[in-house]
């Protein structure tokens, strides 16, 4: 039986709608005909993308469809989609489907994730998957991140996200929901779920707070334990229907990409390496901006005070620290130079932090000082002078340690990568580190 993976995009505005929403009932509704090869994939692509709504979102699904039924299932969504996604100008829905693989699509999702796609790009892109599988694709700017979520599988290393849906005619902002109910299942499966609140500031993270149908998406790192938060949660709320996606979320994966300081460019995600130039400078608001260069250049990067703990961190920086920040890049504007927004800063070689003292005297041992421009030492206690200047130097500590450093819990994008998985799961993103130890 083939296997066939359908992705959709560019379904939501500020009006209402989200992608995951009809993600769910297209996978509840085939998967009452055909069998599932795997849980449906919501995927996050680059978090820096100007014209996202919220979360940069695609989803994807995969199941095994005889060949006679693929058109009448592409119909069928692409239907759905065209009835249910956001009448708004900015939205610019894309169904695509796609039977087998085709490697090139997992390329394009890796591109997806931390660079910016021209929409050009991707139908061409689409006409070349067409030569190679049977494939039916329509649609416009959400092409890029439907051919993205097809490129996801098969989703190796993952998080899941439980999803509790509400009817799609309340359209509030805000969300009535039990606090406490949160606070007790992230204590309960803490080893388990990761981004679901903030605890610098004792409030939840699992609640958006636009018009769309999502009243709150827990988020873990096993199947079966959002399984049971669930069914623990579900007599206990009112909702309309729940769903569990498999998705590359909290793993870091838009940062993997490391750049030359002079290969950057607005709007990708991306990872560099240089020496810092100068003592950070640290703003009115808390914001801590500093200057770091490699050998191809030299580039600002903004630590914002919402990102906490690495707000805190970047203020211990020094002169000559080597480091790798990675982030999203901010295109300049007429008051700030292109920027590279931190998210993860990682120490790899503290500058000694040193101290200039003037030696002892060599006849009484009293500590020697100048005896004026160009004079050379003088002891106040013996009259001992030389012009021979040898100045001590002492290494005094660094409070600062090489090391992996990220924001804090409230700061987290979709993608970023969490405490939880890097002690838990042991999951550490990748590094630059040999090119550090050249230099
Ligand atoms: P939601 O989270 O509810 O799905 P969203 O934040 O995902 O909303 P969309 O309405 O899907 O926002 O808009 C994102 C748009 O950006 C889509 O059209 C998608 O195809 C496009 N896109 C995604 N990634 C890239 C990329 N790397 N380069 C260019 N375009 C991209």
């Amino acid at each position: 039986m083939p296997k066939v993976h359908i992705a959709i995009d560019d379904t939501d505005s500020p009006l209402g709608m989200c992608t995951t929403f009809l993600g769910a009932l297209v996978t509840l509704r085939l998967s009452r005909k055909y069998d599932l090869i795997d849980l449906s994939y919501l995927i996050r692509l680059n978090p820096n993308i100007p014209f996202k709504t919220r979360g940069n979102a695609a989803v994807s699904m995969h199941f095994e469809i005889p060949e006679e039924d693929v058109e009448e299932v592409f119909y069928y969504v692409k239907n759905l989609v065209e009835k249910m996604a956001s009448k708004h100008g900015k939205t610019q829905p894309a169904v695509a489907l796609i039977i087998g693989e085709n490697y090139k699509l997992q390329t394009f999702y890796k591109k997806a994730l931390s660079d910016v796609i021209p929409l050009s790009y991707a139908l061409k892109f689409a006409q070349k998957i067409r030569k190679e599988n049977k494939a039916l694709i329509s649609g416009k700017r959400g092409l890029v991140g439907a051919l993205a979520a097809l490129g996801a599988y098969p989703l190796k290393t993952c998080t899941y996200e439980l999803l509790f849906y509400r009817p799609i005619i309340i359209r509030t902002p805000s969300r009535k929901l039990d606090e406490q109910l949160i606070f007790a299942i992230d204590r309960k499966y803490r080893s388990q779920v990761f981004a679901n609140i903030d605890y610098e500031k004792s409030r939840i993270l699992v609640a958006p707070h636009g018009p769309d149908p999502v009243l709150l998406g827990i988020r873990g790192f096993s199947y079966e334990t959002l399984l049971k938060i669930a069914e623990e949660i579900s007599s206990k709320i009112s909702y309309s229907f729940w769903f569990i996606y498999k998705t590359n979320q909290g793993l870091g994966l838009h940062t993997f990409i490391y750049k030359k300081i002079n290969m950057v460019r607005p709007y990708q995600s991306v990872r560099v390496l240089g020496k810092v130039e100068q003592k950070p400078i640290i703003m009115k608001g808390g914001h801590v901006f500093l200057r770091i260069a490699d050998e191809t250049g030299s580039l600002a990067v903004a630590f914002f005070k919402d990102t906490g703990f690495l707000n805190r961190v970047a203020r211990l920086l020094s002169e000559g620290d080597l480091i790798e920040v990675a982030g999203g890049i901010q295109p300049p504007s007429s008051s700030t130079p292109i920027t590279l927004n931190a998210e993860l800063l990682r120490v790899i070689k503290t500058s000694p932090k040193l101290k200039y003292k003037y030696p002892t005297c060599p006849r009484c041992g009293h500590k020697l000082e100048s005896a004026g421009r160009n004079k050379g030492l003088k002891c106040r206690k013996c009259g001992f002078r030389t012009k021979e200047v040898a100045l001590l130097i002492e290494k005094k500590p660094r409070i600062l340690e090489p090391g992996l450093y990220i924001q804090s819990p409230r700061a987290y994008r979709h993608l970023s990568i969490t405490e939880r998985l890097i002690v838990y799961k042991g999951l550490l993103p990748p590094t630059c580190q040999k090119i550090g130890k050249e230099q």
